[in-house]
């Protein structure tokens, strides 16, 4: 099979042939129809702190069709198109028996979808509704990131939302936190060409980087943010969502950011600032991904800015460590050229 290889920290990816997997135990083989490139894996190829090995397959927000499975899957059956939780663990623990791998001590994150068959065990696999698309399938990932952040904040209906950077997680979140309740949600990045983009996510207002004061940010929401989510993971930030957030106000951090940081103490404690993490995702997440794409809502899909093969893949995948027009872009690992 046709694959994009990661060669090591530093190097850009390459296609190659690598040899098709065959399943195991409860693993099965998923022809993988579209997979997101997601920012975490262009900082996998630029920082040793994430020690992906060379030789892997990168790539976790992909869906695809199970052509092959092992003697003991039990769930999952040849023809079945799923989404993937690019999570391998136990299986045995109380964390994974509720769906909660991500939490599991055994836990590894696991990619492949940038090829065109990758393995899985059964329990990774979240069937998806015959009526949605694998292109959309793609897509209840990362959305699943931001699910995740939303129900970690314990938002409540008519919250005042911040939300800060307006890739696709940040926009993600808009989208949630809108559809579950905020009645305000203001969204700001480092620059306005994703404007339009956060308001058809459910923004109701987009903060231009050069106004975005505390004073600025109040008077579009009409009060101090609930809730800040920090989407970006650069350094200064979760501070900056300190000093946004209302008094004993909620800051949610989806940002992953691997330098050392600073942050007032002082601020934060007075304030009583309740500073959230929040990685990954529960299984029920990417259920409810998948159906709420499949009921019609359909914003989400806007993120798609371009869909592009494997051997256009090494290119697409440095251009978006740049500053650059794409949203999300998706690999079409079957498409020619
Ligand atoms: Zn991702
Ligand atoms: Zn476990």
């Amino acid at each position: 099979m046709r694959a994009a290889i990661f060669d090591g920290v530093g190097k850009p990816l390459r296609c190659g042939t690598l040899p098709d997997p065959t399943p195991e135990g409860a693993d099965v083989v998923v022809k993988v129809n579209r997979c997101g490139i997601c920012g975490s894996d262009l900082h996998i190829s630029e920082d040793p702190i994430f020690g992906v090995p060379a030789g892997a397959v990168l790539g976790h927000e992909y869906s695809g069709e199970v052509v092959a499975v092992g003697p003991e899957a039990r769930r999952v059956r040849v023809g079945a198109r799923v989404c993937v939780l690019p999570i391998r663990s136990c299986c045995q623990c109380p964390s994974c028996l509720i769906g909660e791998a991500a939490w599991c001590t055994g836990m590894s994150i696991v990619g492949g979808g940038y090829g065109q068959y990758t393995l899985a065990h059964e329990s990774q696999c979240q069937l998806l509704p015959q009526t949605l698309s694998l292109a959309d399938g793609a897509l209840v990932e990362p959305l699943a990131v931001a699910l995740h952040g939303v129900n970690v904040s314990g938002m409540v209906a008519g919250a005042r939302v911040l939300v800060i950077g307006a890739g696709p997680i940040g926009l993600a979140t808009a989208f949630w936190a809108r559809r579950l309740g905020a009645t305000t949600v203001a969204v700001t990045a480092s620059s306005n060409r994703r404007a339009e983009l956060a308001r058809h996510l459910g923004a109701t207002h987009f903060i231009d980087p050069a106004h975005c004061t505390p004073a600025e940010v109040n008077a579009a929401l009409r009060g101090a943010p609930d809730i800040v989510f920090e989407c970006v993971g650069k350094p200064g930030l979760i501070q900056k969502s300190v000093e946004h957030v209302r008094p004993r106000g909620t800051v949610v951090v989806l940002g992953l950011c691997t330098a050392p940081d600073t942050l007032s103490p002082f601020l934060t404690v007075t304030k009583e600032v309740r500073i959230q993490p929040a990685a990954l995702y529960h299984m029920r997440d990417f259920q409810i991904c998948a159906d709420v794409l499949d009921s019609g809502d359909v914003a989400p899909q806007a993120m798609v800015t371009d869909t592009v093969s494997l051997t256009d893949l090494p290119t697409a995948f440095e251009q978006l460590k740049s500053r650059t027009h794409q949203c999300k872009v998706l690999v079409d690992p079957w498409r020619a050229g």
